[in-house]
């Protein structure tokens, strides 16, 4: 079964991050607007995911806090969209050199405070620096357009920044996912209310300093980035509702981009939406078996299960069922559980005691609707913190509230199907249409079954591997927009047309 684990990394890693994070235990992490970092009267408790005890204190914003942010951005927008693409494009070159300096705090940090494995955690931070050199090279073509002449007219188009947007981020990877939107909307000109989640709020305050520190040491405005921290129902609402927001890009739940669209809705907001999945993946007999196990188990496993992109319904043909379910079984009970801060550790605790709870839960679920729990489906390391079992249910049906809903944990649903078509059927039968994952043999099978599912992304003989470049989001319930590439630039972009018109153009007369 699995076993607590204790090492000399573990200590190292243990000793590194608590001298990174002492500044936190003396004052409450701070807002950051129009450069300053401001904490209110009001804050939260931020919580150990380890035992739950109190990690530190973080201020609590709210509408006044987001008025302040939004116009300081909204001033500080007046001279960024003007600023040359070149400069922007050294500008967060140079956001990312800081990064990297820094990756080994950010990665510490982000796995303290998420839970999250620190092996994953230290690519995460990397990730986040190659976001902004991404998006960096594409400013200085950021404002460009094209021509488009006629016959009576030269009519060109010009890209502009849309404004101040914000951009509201969830509890899972936060440094990457905030990076992952902050770095277009900088590159294209505009300008940043973050808020990012209450649950992990911590590498947004090393973010806001990193970025602070550079638009400062080029004499530009303090308020291009602003950080406010909060509540959902208040600092997030309020973002929403501020009439100088131009576009909200929002990463979490679909209920909460619902509510945002509404909250949105009096100021016609532009809206950009990263939701939830409940993502299939699909395993032909035809299949490499062993390499499937393994990205079966990569893909539900890794990042506590906290991940978007997870694939939490295994769909597995009827003639391989029983073998390639009892192969799943005996490898998640060999899963490493332990202190997200140890090396070797494969599955730390969940994010907050609240989301324990809503994980758990499914196991009623599933043993009420007829699955088997075939492992997990309770807490580990007798019962300390948030640690909970990686979890296989089994022998489950499409209908079932554990084949249907986001868990969003270490938790893997199988369903058996007969053929092509049956899969085809299970697999689109959710709300959700986020990410696919296919293993066959068969390349016209592929061929087929991507083109059938109902999904933003889908990956063949592979596990989530992203090319930048490409467009990363969902269909139904997960998702409005697509991020990477030129996707989520134009997304920050208004088109501007103009026309001029050549000597010979006639314009009609009226009342002559
Ligand atoms: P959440 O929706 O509860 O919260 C996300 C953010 O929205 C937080 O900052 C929260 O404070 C804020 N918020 C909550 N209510 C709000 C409101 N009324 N107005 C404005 N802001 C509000 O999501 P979560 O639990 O933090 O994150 C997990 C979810 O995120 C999962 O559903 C997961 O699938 C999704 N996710 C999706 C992607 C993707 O790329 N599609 C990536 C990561 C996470």
């Amino acid at each position: 079964m699995n076993k607590p684990l204790a090492s000399d990394a573990l200590s190292d890693n243990l000793r590194k991050a608590q001298a990174f994070l002492a500044r936190f235990k003396g004052a409450a992490a701070p807002h950051r607007i129009a450069g300053e970092a401001v904490t209110g009267a009001e804050t939260f408790e931020n919580n150990d995911p380890t035992d739950n005890s109190v990690l530190c204190h973080v201020a609590a914003g709210g509408a006044a806090e987001i008025d302040r942010a939004a116009r300081a951005a909204q001033q500080a927008f007046a001279v960024w969209k003007n600023v040359a693409g070149e400069k922007r494009r050294a500008l967060l070159h140079a956001i990312a050199d800081r990064i990297e300096a820094r990756a080994e705090e950010i990665a510490l940090v982000e796995s303290v405070d998420s839970g999250q494995p620190i092996r994953y955690m230290a690519k995460a931070a990397l990730r986040g620096a190659e976001n902004f050199r991404f998006y960096a090279d594409k400013a200085p073509a950021a404002n460009d357009g094209l021509s488009l002449p006629t016959e009576t007219h030269l009519n060109y188009t010009i890209r502009q920044p849309i404004g101040p947007v914000g951009v509201i981020t969830p509890w899972n990877t936060p440094f990457m996912l905030s990076t992952w939107k902050i770095a277009p909307a900088l590159a294209a000109g505009c300008t940043i209310v973050h808020k990012p989640a209450e649950w992990s709020p911590l590498s947004a305050v090393i973010l806001s300093e990193i970025m602070s520190a550079v638009f400062e040491s080029a004499d530009l405005p303090k308020g291009i980035v602003n950080l406010v921290h909060g509540f959902g129902e208040s600092a997030g609402k309020a973002l929403t509702e501020h009439p100088a927001i131009k576009a909200i890009a929002f990463v979490g739940e679909s209920i909460t981009g619902s509510h945002i669209m509404s909250q949105g809705a009096p100021t016609l907001k532009r809206v950009h939406f990263e939701l939830g999945g409940k993502n299939p993946v699909v395993v032909f007999d035809d299949a490499d078996l062993d390499r499937a196990r393994d990205a079966v188990l990569f893909m539900i496993y890794s990042l506590n299960g906290q991940r978007c992109t997870s694939s939490s319904r295994a769909l597995v043909q009827r003639s391989i069922y029983d073998a390639f379910t009892a192969g799943l079984k005996e490898r998640v009970e060999r899963i490493k559980i332990g202190h997200p801060l140890d090396p070797a550790t494969e599955i730390g605790p969940l994010i907050h005691s609240r989301h324990v709870e809503k994980v758990l839960s499914y196991a009623d679920a599933a043993a009420a609707d007829g699955a088997t729990i075939a492992t997990g489906g309770k807490r580990a390391l007798d019962g300390q913190g948030n640690f909970v079992c990686p979890t296989l249910f089994t022998g489950a049906v499409s209908s079932m509230r554990i084949a249907q809903e986001e868990i969003f944990g270490p938790v893997l649903t199988v369903i058996p199907f007969e053929d092509e078509a049956d899969a085809l059927r299970i697999a689109n039968d959710v709300r959700y249409g986020l990410a696919a994952y296919i293993w066959t043999g068969d390349v016209g099978r592929a061929l087929r079954v991507a083109q059938g599912i109902e999904a933003g992304m889908v990956w063949v003989n592979s596990e989530n591997v992203r090319h930048l470049p490409t467009p990363f989001g969902g269909v139904k319930a997960s998702g409005i927009g697509r991020d990477g590439g030129d996707y989520s630039f134009e997304f920050y972009m208004e088109h501007k047309s103009v026309a001029i018109a050549l000597d010979r153009h006639r314009v009609p007369r009226i009342g002559v």
